[in-house]
């Protein structure tokens, strides 16, 4: 068990796990993290050459989608008879979710227990404002902390591009660190070390072909996936995996978390990161005459000063108007499942009962 417990440490698990444990009813078993997930169940690393597909036991308590166990999730399982059940999952320390695709679009766990998340996106042509206020609001709402990673460095020809996009993200914002990369180059491995270390996860994001899988076999010094070939045109990359995957790195580096084929990133209830990265328009807002104002023409109102003189941008208003409303709609979606879900339980229970009165033949009124 010491053993294990040393190789999960790499894996990052922590004293707070132990805490978590220890007050968990007495359980046959073993602690183990989830690195990937496939559609028979979940992959689970429990110790050396440990790996078991898991799968969920029947019941209600798995029903929320965000409460299903997701790669990264740290987990209890049980094993007999030639099977794994997932009995317990651990509190997350932090949740990156996106709006799912397709179907109804409802929220989608990209990564559990991430402590870090590279914002990846390459110098050459990928670089967008708007695209990068959304991945940040949507990291620092899971509780990560991000860093903007720019790549290809290599393909600037110009000296000074490098420097406008950093200039651009401390636009967006002042408190996230940037750094410039160049995978081919092997430039700038030593500040991305920085964010890296023992125990820690970083999990990356960014549209397809900006370099993500090129910066994961970088830093992991070896092959680990197959690289994909950006098609000329348009640019959408062929992968050969598709599943998330938690990789440790060499050297007490820390974990990585891939996702490959993450073709796009829908924000999902990014409430408090949209605060943080749009922190000088809500200081501006509450300087704003009245307590409820829409920065809509209203008389004393800052937003609308500070746009007079040229402070802030209308496109940065206008993205923080609209993240602002698609997180107060994504909440109220996430309130109706709630209480349908509550709702749901208490018929069962009722039922239960009911069923339980009936075969006891014993009714009562
Ligand atoms: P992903 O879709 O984000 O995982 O992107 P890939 O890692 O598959 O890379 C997409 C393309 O960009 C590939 O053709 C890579 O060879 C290329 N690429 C990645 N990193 C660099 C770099 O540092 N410099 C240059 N010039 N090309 C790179
Ligand atoms: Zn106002």
């Amino acid at each position: 068990m010491h053993e294990d417990k040393a190789f999960l440490g790499a894996y990052g698990w922590t004293a707070a796990h132990e805490e978590e444990l220890s007050q968990l009813p007495q359980l046959p078993g073993q602690p183990g993290r989830v690195i990937g997930e496939e559609r028979g169940g979940y992959e689970v690393v429990c110790g050396p050459g440990q790996v078991w597909l898991a799968q969920l036991p029947g019941g209600e308590r798995w029903s929320a989608p965000l409460e299903k166990p997701a790669v990264g999730d740290w987990v209890w399982v049980e094993r007999f008879e030639g099977l794994t059940l997932v009995r317990h999952r651990f509190e997350r320390t932090s949740c990156l979710v996106r709006k799912g695709v397709g179907g109804r679009g409802g929220p989608q766990i990209v990564g559990a227990n991430l402590d870090k998340v590279f914002v990846v996106s390459s110098l050459n042509r990928d670089f967008n404002v708007r695209r990068l206020e959304r991945l940040l609001a949507a990291v620092w709402s899971s509780g990560a902390e991000p860093v903007v990673v720019l790549t290809k460095a290599d393909l600037c020809e110009d000296p000074h591009e490098a420097a406008r996009a950093v200039n651009a993200v401390q636009g967006v914002s002042r408190e996230v660190p940037v750094e410039v990369v160049s995978a081919h180059h092997s430039l700038g491995r030593e500040r991305l070390q920085v964010h890296l270390g023992a125990g820690v996860t970083v999990g990356l994001v960014g549209s397809s072909g900006v370099g993500k899988s090129t910066l994961v076999n970088w830093l992991m010094g070896q092959e680990i996936m197959e690289t994909s070939h950006v098609r000329q045109g348009d640019s959408k990359g062929r992968h050969t995996t598709t599943g998330r995957h938690l990789l440790v790195m060499p050297r007490g580096r820390g974990v990585l978390m891939d996702t490959p084929g993450m073709r796009e990133f829908g924000v999902w209830n990014a409430a408090e990161g949209v605060e943080r990265v749009f922190g000088d328009i809500e200081v501006l807002a509450g300087q704003c005459r009245f307590r409820d104002c829409e920065h809509n023409g209203e008389p004393g109102c800052a937003v609308q000063a500070a746009l007079d003189a040229g402070e802030l941008s209308d496109q940065r208003l206008y993205s923080y108007q609209k993240l602002r409303r698609e997180a107060a709609y994504q909440a109220r979606r996430e309130d109706d499942n709630q209480l349908a879900t509550h709702l749901e339980r208490k018929r069962r229970r009722r039922f239960a009962k009911m069923v339980r009165r009936k075969t006891k033949g014993s009714p009562k009124c």
